[in-house]
């Protein structure tokens, strides 16, 4: 019979993204045990009732996600609409697999790697071929664009591969050498791109103060969306788990503007 065991899934997720060498805001790896065998696995950006609905019209026997439950600011009872999540998931017998900032910072198959893999971007790299990483858990990557160009141009490559409009904070006209990136909602970690001294920092969301670090510091500042930005790794994640046990996998992209 084709398939792989839960445990065996897990075992090779966190063999190939080492949540033990970070400290998270959330559980990484199995959040909810399901059924022991695995044939079918649904990747999506985050285990809304809507994917676990999604994973349950689909007879999928794992949801595999960067975002998903348990979070250490969230209330610890099961009420409302985490009650409604978690009793699909149990009646369904469906397990639930999530990875957080391992998959963010997997050098290949992680967020930022596939974001700048879609846009072309050179990343900057060290002689063994890791990635320069700087910032908050070592999660900005530094590079180039795939040409030179100026930020308005940026900002409508971006609008173009992610299909959603990007906030682009800074002079159209800037010539972009240098990016910065972190995907998600990594707006406070703009301090490392302005250290860095690159000419662009790209990342999900945006507050209030970028606007002004952006027309003071030089540094240009694109938002391109958190959900858009972060759709990448888990789908190459679920391409090689697919490959590596020959089981079924596919992603769900649950529209989100965020
Ligand atoms: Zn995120």
């Amino acid at each position: 019979m084709p398939g792989t065991t839960r445990q065996e899934m897990l075992s090779w997720l966190d063999a190939t993204l080492q949540p033990d060498k970070f400290k998270d805001y959330a559980p990484n790896g199995l959040q909810v045990q399901g059924r022991a065998q695995i044939r079918k696995v649904i990747t999506g950006v985050t285990a809304s009732k809507a994917l676990v609905d999604a994973a349950i019209t689909h007879n999928a026997d794992a949801i595999l996600v960067h975002h998903g439950w348990f979070w250490g600011n969230e209330s610890r009872t099961i009420c409302g609409n985490r009650h409604a999540r978690i009793k699909a998931l149990l009646a369904a017998d469906i397990n639930l697999f999530a990875y957080h900032l391992p998959l963010d910072a997997h050098p290949v198959l992680g967020n930022n790697a596939q974001l700048a893999k879609l846009m072309g971007w050179q990343p900057q790299r060290h002689s063994d071929g890791s990635p320069v990483l700087c910032g908050p858990h070592d999660l900005v990557w530094l590079g180039q664009p795939s040409a030179p160009c100026t930020l308005a141009q940026l900002g409508q490559q971006l609008e173009h591969s992610l299909g959603r409009p990007s906030l682009v904070l800074g002079d159209a006209t800037q010539s972009i050498q240098r990016l910065a990136w972190c995907t998600g909602g990594a707006q406070d970690f703009v301090q490392a791109a302005i250290d860095a001294s690159v000419d662009c920092y790209i990342t999900g969301e945006v507050s209030e103060p970028n606007l002004h670090l952006a027309q003071e510091s030089g540094c240009s500042f694109i938002s391109a969306g958190h959900h858009a930005t972060e759709r990448y790794g888990v789908q190459a994640l679920g391409q090689a788990l697919a490959q590596h046990f020959g089981i079924e996998c596919s992603f769900v992209d649950l529209y989100n503007p965020a």
